[in-house]
């Protein structure tokens, strides 16, 4: 934020600014890192190592994937130069008017089971943590829980048991089960931030990958209030 400016509407953080104050809370995030050119998102990728994913960032677009911004698993420099192009251009195409900072760039993570964990202010309870498994469970089912911040280890305990859910974090049908401890520690370390920084208005960890020996967010949204 530059000095004098005035905020008039509540202020998005991009992916990348967002992870950042996350990990400096100490919540688990994947690394990743800004390229504003096709050769800055071809050396970081070189220096990760492959495979990466390549997002659009800019404050204009909420909704990466939805308009085409995000490329997953690039194997090779080669192919992140195309996507980066790629994605550049269908989004020019698409939202001319945005503003485009670059792209971010992470690992691409192994497949594990998707959940999310998310900040809203309620106008009676303040901040309220809410947690569930990801995508179509969460959009369609609506198959989550919620707890006041501060949300301690047994809240946070309890609100991993409710989902329905849950079975599938314990291991389903050969999956393997999920560490369930470092979700729960997770969300404390989440609630904690959210105590730390009152301005924030909405926080947004879609998906976490849980595995088996641990959580980390691949994706985040921080809307702070005027
Ligand atoms: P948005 O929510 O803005 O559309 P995301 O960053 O959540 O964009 O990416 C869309 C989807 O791509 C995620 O839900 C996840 O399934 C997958 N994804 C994102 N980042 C990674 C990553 N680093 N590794 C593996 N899969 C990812
Ligand atoms: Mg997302």
């Amino acid at each position: 934020m530059t000095e004098g400016q005035i905020l008039t509407q509540p202020r998005l953080l991009t992916e990348v600014e967002s992870k950042e104050l996350l990990r400096r809370a100490g919540v688990p995030v994947i690394e990743t890192k800004l390229a504003r050119t096709k050769k800055e998102a071809i050396s970081i990728s070189k220096g990760m190592g492959f495979p990466v994913v390549l997002k659009i960032i800019s404050l204009d677009i909420v909704h990466k994937s939805d308009s085409g911004g995000v490329r997953l698993g690039l194997p090779n420099a080669a192919q992140v130069g195309k996507a980066y192009s790629e994605v550049m251009s269908s989004i020019k195409r698409k939202y001319p008017e945005a503003i485009i900072q670059g792209v971010s760039v992470q690992r691409m993570a192994p497949p594990g089971i998707e959940v999310i964990v998310g900040m809203s202010k309620d106008s009676q309870f303040g901040p309220v943590l809410m947690f569930g498994l990801g995508g179509v469970l969460v959009e369609v089912l609506k198959d989550v829980s919620f707890r006041i911040v501060p949300v301690t280890r047994r809240d946070a305990e309890e609100m991993v048991r409710e989902i329905k859910g849950y079975p599938l974090l314990q291991g389903y049908r050969g999956q393997e089960a999920v560490d369930i401890p470092s979700l729960e520690e997770l969300i404390v370390k989440v609630s904690q931030f959210i105590e730390q920084n009152p301005r924030i208005k909405e926080l947004d960890l879609n998906p976490v990958f849980a595995y088996k020996d641990r959580a980390i967010a691949v994706d985040a949204r921080i809307i702070m209030e005027v």
